[in-house]
């Protein structure tokens, strides 16, 4: 593996290093330029100027790997508090160039793979040579500051049976053959979000895997053109968008799904990190801090999107003229409670943070790991808050919404331009002004496009049960029984 990229990586050098001939399935035929098609291109873009942000702003969004060469700090391992709240300060910028609605943007498995890397010791310790390859791929994924994503659930067919017993043993992608080479994947994997814009996918199982379903057990590095590798995109809300004055944010935020289909796709070793080892669906996630790490991001990035939501409401009540009643306030001054909830816990998990290191072989020293109780806090509560955000949006803003003029092309036709005059009433804009609020309302919280993002919030970490699950290990029990226990010690029959 050679890197060639010798300035901070920019949306130019990023666009070009995805054309590639890689195998996208969308309406019935192949696409084969993302970021030309009408489907993909503008979210193309907007990658492009996230990569494009971070060379015009070195400093803040980039450092300095050695010999001059700079990349994102989403790759930086932080030894100190201080270290992170400077890498969070660089992904929080990144979250607000798309108000978090690009949930995995580079920085979201680029956090997961450093933080795998971190404890190198524990996939060396699996397998000699596994944690040896993950350091290089590291190395290598930095240098290039790649853009990754990652299939770690297998599909849906039937929950009710573990993965070895759906009716097809290639259901979920699994190793179907081995050699001197690598290994060679076979089968699929949901959800690849963002997959098409990347470059490289990691395919792993977060998912406890059975002992004896040993061909689940693995985690490698696929890139997406590689030959077999069939990305199966869902509709494309960017296509549909009739314009970015009617929809702003499908039009360019649209980050896609789809599903990876692994048509016996070889991957060399320098790219397997777990090999046939179940305990390691747990380990690689949970011992290393990956699953704290990219959890982590994920809620830097998400308490962007809720500051700006609650921006939003109040430009909406704003907007008909209903911000200073008293219900209204108080609802806003519980979404931005919410908001601000999910933002203290973004803090509070950097404040309770601790230094963790490995050992034994490949150990890295120690790096600083968000406190993960407090992390899965952020995240059992958002998964459940995000939608009740929606609703009280919905609940402010009323028919406004829907109060809309068919599309932009009609500003264009005197006649109907003045009947919007006419009919777009506004105590602090004009009628374009209305228009234009009221359709970024909608496609920030009921268009289709913004309909997949209640999905999003729900699911991308996982089922409630998961998360919770999480939770419920991580939290410490002790010192909570301990507060039961000392009161019931304080009393027995005979006290009065
Ligand atoms: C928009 C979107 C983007 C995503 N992007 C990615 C991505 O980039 N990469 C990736 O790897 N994954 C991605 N995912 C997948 C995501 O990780 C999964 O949706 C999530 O882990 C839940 O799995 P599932 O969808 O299969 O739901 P399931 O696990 O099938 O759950 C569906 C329902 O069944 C219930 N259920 C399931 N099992 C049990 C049980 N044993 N007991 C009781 N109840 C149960 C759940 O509680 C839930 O209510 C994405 C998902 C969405 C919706």
């Amino acid at each position: 593996m050679k890197t060639n990229v010798n300035s901070i990586k920019n949306g130019q050098m990023h666009l070009a290093s995805i054309n590639d001939d890689r195998t996208i399935m969308l309406e019935g035929a192949r696409v084969h330029d993302v970021a030309a098609h009408p489907a993909f291109r503008q979210s193309a873009q907007t990658v492009a100027s996230l990569y494009d942000f971070q060379a015009a702003h070195p400093e803040q969004m980039t450092f300095d790997i050695g010999k001059g060469k700079r990349v994102n700090r989403a790759w930086q391992w932080p030894r100190n508090y201080a270290q992170l709240v400077e890498r969070r300060e660089a992904l929080t910028a990144w979250a607000e160039q798309h108000v978090g609605f690009m949930g995995r943007s580079p920085d979201h498995v680029a956090s997961c793979i450093s933080a795998m890397a971190m404890r190198a010791d524990v996939f060396e310790a699996h397998g000699k040579g596994r944690g040896q390859a993950l350091l290089d791929y590291y190395h290598y994924a930095r240098e290039a500051d790649l853009y990754l994503s990652y299939v770690i659930i297998d599909p849906q067919a039937d929950r009710s049976k573990a993965t070895g017993e759906q009716t097809d043993p290639f259901f979920t992608a699994a190793i179907c053959d081995e050699d001197a080479q690598g290994i060679t994947i076979k089968g699929a994997k949901m959800l690849g979000t963002s997959a098409v814009f990347a470059n490289e996918v990691l395919v792993a199982s977060l998912r406890p895997v059975r002992d004896g379903d040993d061909k689940y057990a693995f985690t490698a590095m696929v890139p997406i053109g590689a030959k077999g590798l069939k990305l199966m995109s869902r509709r494309s809300y960017e296509q549909t968008a009739s314009s970015r004055f009617d929809y702003p944010l499908s039009s360019a935020y649209d980050e896609n799904d789809s599903i990876l289909y692994f048509d016996e796709v070889k991957v060399s070793w320098d790219r397997v990190f777990v090999h046939r080892n179940t305990a390691m669906s747990f380990a690689q996630f949970h011992t290393a801090p990956a699953h704290v790490y990219q959890n982590y991001q994920a809620q830097i990035r998400l308490a962007v999107k809720l500051r700006y939501l609650t921006g939003l409401a109040r430009r909406v009540c704003e907007t008909i003229g209903t911000v200073d009643f008293p219900q209204v306030k108080e609802q806003l001054g519980v979404l931005a409670a919410q908001a601000g909830m999910i933002e203290g816990l973004v803090h509070a998990m950097e404040v309770k943070g601790k230094l963790e290191g490995g050992g034994g072989p490949l150990d890295q020293g120690e790096f600083f790991i968000p406190d993960r109780a407090t992390l899965y806090s952020a995240n059992v509560l958002a998964q459940r808050l995000y939608p009740q955000v929606i609703e009280t949006i919905r609940d402010l803003a009323g028919g406004g919404m829907i109060m809309l003029p068919s599309s932009a092309a009609d500003f264009a036709d005197p006649e109907i331009a003045a009947l919007i005059g006419k009919t777009q009433h506004s105590p602090v804009t004009d009628a374009q002004g209305r228009v234009k609020t009221f359709k970024l309302a909608w496609d920030s919280v009921g268009s289709e496009f913004a309909s997949r993002h209640t999905q999003y919030e729900m699911f991308y970490s996982g089922a409630k049960l998961f998360t919770a699950g999480h939770q419920y290990r991580t939290y410490d029990w002790d010192n909570a029984t301990r507060l039961v226990d000392e009161m019931l010690s304080r009393y027995d029959l005979s006290t009065r």
